[in-house]
């Protein structure tokens, strides 16, 4: 494949920056890959496994003449990561992030970057529960989603070139306003990581029900819940203080339904329970054939890096 860029800077090197740094290697999509951690424990991790051509001490190291500079940390460190790198950036540059939520890091990030660079926001629609510099893996984004959303002034090419870095990495590209995108991940990913963590607290604290049980029989559903349970704190955290509203949109709406299903089961109203079911089968098979999951039983979830 074509190399798209000369430099490219990882700053943050956890599960998605690792994956990006082994995909651009494996599909030659840049001349030199540096990265930058904020400790020195993930920087010795990172040089050990050799996980980009170059691990810098500090963002501003890594960030010089870099052509794309991609933000790889929790969604409320942009910020200040984008503060420090941003009088140093190389005049023509691109500055994009992957963090899970759009309109906080563009307000965040955007005040710093001065008018000759081009800021094009991304999102992978890929990643596991594991972190840190060892999680990554280059297929990660193979036939998943990229979402960009950049504003309408963006210059065109900028947002080519990340594209084809993206597909590059094997991903589909889509491109849509921050706040439609923030709406679409409260859905789809943001309330439902939310549930999870709900069920498997509620789950903590059955009594009734010992741990060994809940380990044993967990296969029935719940492991999925503690495996999305299992994501990472910080990252989580950030992604509900700043994807606040669209969050508790959809979480009013949640509950609306929650209520109406509990009625249903008080009432032993199976009609309502099973046209609801049905519906929700439907978006399941969706799911399939739009090949974002698979039909196999157990998901075909496998290795550890499901
Ligand atoms: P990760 O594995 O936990 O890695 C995070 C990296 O950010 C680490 O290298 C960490 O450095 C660094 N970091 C943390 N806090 C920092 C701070 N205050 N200042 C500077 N660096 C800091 O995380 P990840 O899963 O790759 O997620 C990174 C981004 O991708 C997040 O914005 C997240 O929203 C987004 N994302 C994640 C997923 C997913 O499923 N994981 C999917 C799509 C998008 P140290 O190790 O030195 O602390």
């Amino acid at each position: 494949m074509a190399q798209i860029y000369e430099r490219v800077a990882l700053i943050g090197l956890g599960l998605i920056a690792g994956s990006m740094a082994l995909a651009i290697r494996r599909n030659g999509l840049a001349g030199e890959v540096t990265g930058y951690a904020r400790t020195e424990a993930t920087r010795e991790t990172a040089r050990r496994i050799a996980l980009v051509d170059r691990v810098c001490d500090t963002a501003v190291e890594a960030v010089k003449g870099a052509d794309l500079v991609v933000l790889c940390v929790p969604p409320g460190a942009m910020g200040a990561v984008a503060r420090d790198i941003g009088p140093h950036l190389k005049p023509g540059a691109t500055v994009t992030d992957v963090g899970s939520v759009k309109q906080a890091v563009i307000s965040a990030v955007g005040p710093h970057l001065g008018p000759e660079i081009h800021f094009v926001p991304g999102h992978p629609l890929a990643g596991t529960e594991h972190s840190g510099p060892e999680s990554g893996f280059a297929t990660l984004f193979v036939n998943r989603w990229c979402i960009l959303t950049p504003e309408a002034h963006t210059e065109r090419a900028a947002v080519e070139n990340l594209t084809a870095l993206w597909q590059g990495m094997g991903a589909n590209v889509d491109e849509m306003d921050a706040e439609h995108h923030d709406l679409v991940l409260a859905v789809t990913s943001h309330t439902p990581h939310l549930i999870a963590y709900t069920m498997v607290g509620v789950a903590d604290d059955l009594r009734r029900v010992t741990d060994s049980e809940v380990i044993k029989y967990s296969a029935s559903g719940f492991r999925d819940f503690t495996r999305i349970a299992a994501s990472d704190p910080t990252m989580w955290r950030d992604v509900f203080l700043t994807n606040k509203d669209a969050t508790l949109e959809v979480l009013g709406r949640f509950t609306e339904e929650l209520f109406a299903l509990q009625r249903a089961i008080r009432q032993g109203d199976g009609e309502l329970l099973f046209d609801y079911f049905t519906r929700t089968r439907a978006i399941r098979r969706g799911i399939i054939e739009a090949g974002q999951d698979t039909a196999a039983p157990d998901f075909g979830r496998v290795g550890p890096k499901s």
